[in-house]
């Protein structure tokens, strides 16, 4: 496949030398192929860097430079401006058939690329890029090549056995052009005896959810929904899933419709939600532990049941809301010990070391503190508190 596309960008330099007038800067440009970190574009050397690689560097360019050579001191650019740079061009015959050759090595190089569904359980190797299985591109995540400890928490998601997490995607050779992450929950249903109160019997099903699809920047613009639909469509079919509930709902439902005719009515069935039916059950100390944390998308709240997509009234503890490896602590959420209310009356007692509320409470002049008001004890005498353990 990478020969063929080699070739049709020098045939095509080629076809393009019958007609249009070489630049003075043709011969400049050496080896010229389909770039290793973009599949669109293409990559060259220049003699005069070859030459004063190897004065210089002592670095012979070799006459198959290799993937790692080509990365490390090859020019990418587009087609279009390369073949700007090779021809001459003069009449607008040039111009047309020079973009007319550009825009089929572009149909070309598109069509070359692959859709091969990946499943990775390594999500802090993936997003730090330090697995190197794969070749990353920018594809819009912020956390991606982040350091490989701002993700433990994908790790602890995964210690219990009830729950996965697993980075999804498409590459084409071991290029990334889409990726997601995918969660999956066993939730267990037990069947109990109404006189015994036993368990007679247990049956479990797994819920699972496709969070964000980021698609390679390079292909953002021309096939962004097809690469997420594509992706969606595989890990539906992976694992035998009725109904994946995923965050690119509208994006999927419209290619749906619009490449495979499907019936709007049909597509119910497809994606329920865009959002989980489950949380993650994680122990918010064992997360509250963590060194670091990712920003994340969708398990963001860290509350007292676990990772949630709600923010609630859940009196969440953290915000998974920071790239810098950091999260945003919650406002604290005091009630009153006594009551139980949680407006704005409520404040932190010393005496009692404990949150209280105005009603529930008496101000205790010798001490300049407020206390519960069942443990203050009025005397009639002086007409003023006293805190219980100061006169017992
Ligand atoms: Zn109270």
């Amino acid at each position: 496949m990478k020969n063929q596309n080699i070739n049709i960008i020098i045939d095509s330099i080629n076809y393009l030398k019958i007609f249009v007038k070489e630049s003075d800067k043709f011969s400049e440009f050496l080896h010229i192929g389909q770039a290793t970190n973009d599949p669109l574009k293409v990559s060259y050397i220049k003699k005069e860097k070859i030459k004063s690689l190897k004065d210089f560097a002592k670095i012979e360019t070799g006459k198959y430079p290799s993937r790692e050579f080509r990365n490390k001191y090859f020019v990418s650019t587009t087609i279009e401006k390369l073949f700007k740079e090779l021809f001459t061009i003069v009449t607008n015959r040039d111009s047309n058939m020079l973009y007319e050759v550009i825009s089929r090595i572009d149909i070309h190089l598109k069509n070359n690329i692959k859709n091969d569904l990946f499943i990775e359980s390594d999500v802090a190797g993936f997003y730090s890029e330090e697995l190197k299985k794969y070749s990353y591109y920018k594809n819009g995540s912020c956390m991606s090549g982040k350091p490989k400890s701002y993700f433990e928490i994908y790790d602890l998601i995964n210690e219990d056995k009830n729950l996965d997490v697993k980075i999804v995607g498409l590459k084409s050779n071991d290029l990334v052009i889409a990726r997601a992450l995918l969660f999956n929950k066993t939730i267990y249903k037990h069947k109990i005896c109404e006189e015994s109160g036993k368990i007679i019997n247990t049956t479990f099903s797994k819920s699972y959810y496709l969070d964000r699809i980021y698609v390679a920047d390079f292909l953002q613009n021309s096939s962004y929904e097809e690469l997420q639909t594509k992706l969606f469509l595989q890990i539906k079919r992976a694992y035998k899933l009725n109904n994946l509930n995923c965050y690119n709902k509208s994006q999927i439902e419209s290619q749906l419709v619009k490449i495979h005719d499907l019936k709007r009515t049909k597509l119910k069935a497809f994606i329920k939600k865009t959002k989980p039916s489950f949380f993650l059950d994680v122990c918010p100390t064992d997360v509250e532990d963590l060194e670091f944390y990712p920003y994340m998308d969708t398990f963001k709240y860290v509350a007292d049941k676990g990772l949630t997509c709600l923010d609630e009234q859940t009196g969440h503890i953290l915000t998974l809301d920071c790239t810098d490896g950091e999260a945003t602590p919650a406002e604290p959420h005091n009630e009153c010990i006594d009551c139980g209310c949680s407006d704005e009356d409520v404040f932190y007692s010393e005496l009692e070391d404990e949150y209280i509320c105005n009603d529930c409470s008496v101000y205790i002049e010798e001490r300049g503190e407020s206390c519960l008001s069942d443990n203050a004890v009025y005397n009639n005498y002086s007409g003023v508190y006293h805190w219980t353990n100061d006169i017992s």
